[in-house]
């Protein structure tokens, strides 16, 4: 662990684990205030690789969006031999994966509630040039008063206007058909991403599912949106509608981050009603990474 940050903050009990990172509570040593650090073993990533040239990107591109109340924030960066420490806003308050994985169904209420501030986050990716390329429920995390904060800036790029960019980054049930198909893409992938994540919480099951990641990019790729009258019958047109076009295999027509939250669905209550939740429809919502 790095002297300087042992100076500045109290390590606490581990938080979560990614694949290069542990994430630690931590206390600022003055003020016993809490925060979250993420510590990137560099050991474990190969000096050639993507996750290289990921590692640094990812305290920087976070520096560029702090702050906004719906991305989680960045305070310091240090850095020893071994490790990369970030030390982030701490949020307790569990992430999507969990939320959705402890329940059946979200209403369309509910939904709406999580894909206003989600879609203000990427908008403001986007706006400053940056696609996440990794937005998935376990990314998505709560605060202690219930905000939602976008995280793991981790496999983020920077992107110019009219810019495309390449490389297979993402997690098989959320990732685009543009990415699974090696061509090159832009900041759109993110909204495709939040059009899974808003079917999943309304129906319960991936719009493109399989049993293996093979699987998973083939329906990925056909991109065939179905709407099952059993799950979808009691839900809105709008927010059929929004799925249809944040879930476009064209991206030309897909709608971009700005035109989501330009919805009727997301400016309405979301449906406006609560919807029943059947115990039929009861279903454990399969998610791998
Ligand atoms: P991966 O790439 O596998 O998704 P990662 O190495 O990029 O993972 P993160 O997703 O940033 O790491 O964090 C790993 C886990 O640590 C999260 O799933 C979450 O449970 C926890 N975590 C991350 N950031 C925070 C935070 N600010 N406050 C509380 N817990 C956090
Ligand atoms: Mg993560």
């Amino acid at each position: 662990m790095s002297e300087a940050l042992n100076r500045d903050y109290r390590v606490s009990e581990e938080l979560g684990k990614g694949r290069f990172g542990v994430v630690f509570k931590a206390y600022l040593s003055n003020s016993g205030e809490p925060f979250a650090v993420k510590s990137i073993d560099k050991r474990l990533i190969a000096d050639d690789s993507v996750d290289r040239q990921c590692l640094y990107n990812e305290a920087k591109v976070m520096q560029l969006l702090s702050p906004n109340p719906h991305v989680l924030r960045i305070f310091h960066v240090y850095e020893d031999e071994c490790f990369l420490h970030i030390v982030l806003e701490l949020c307790n308050g569990s992430d999507l994966y969990q939320r959705i994985a402890a329940r059946t169904v979200f209403s369309e209420a509910e939904a709406n509630v999580v894909m206003r501030p989600l879609m203000e986050a990427i908008a403001h990716c986007h706006h400053l040039g940056i696609v996440h390329r990794d937005i998935k429920p376990d990314n998505v995390l709560f605060n202690d008063w219930n905000e939602l904060k976008l995280a793991d800036f981790g496999s983020a790029e920077f992107i110019d206007d009219g810019q495309l960019i390449s490389g297979v980054v993402g997690t098989p049930y959320y990732v685009a058909p543009e990415v699974v198909a090696g061509r090159h893409y832009d900041e759109k992938v993110d909204v495709w991403s939040a059009g899974v994540i808003l079917y999943i919480m309304l129906a319960g099951f991936p719009p493109f599912y399989g049993d293996s990641a093979p699987e998973i990019f083939e329906a990925v790729l056909r991109a065939n949106v179905r709407f099952p009258t059993r799950v979808f019958n009691s839900l809105s047109p709008e927010v059929k509608d929004l799925l249809r076009r944040m879930l476009s295999k064209d991206v030309i027509r897909r709608f971009s981050a700005e035109q989501v939250l330009g919805h009727p669905w997301m400016a309405g209550e979301g449906g406006g009603e609560i919807r029943p939740v059947a115990v039929e429809e009861a279903r454990p919502v399969a998610v791998i990474s």
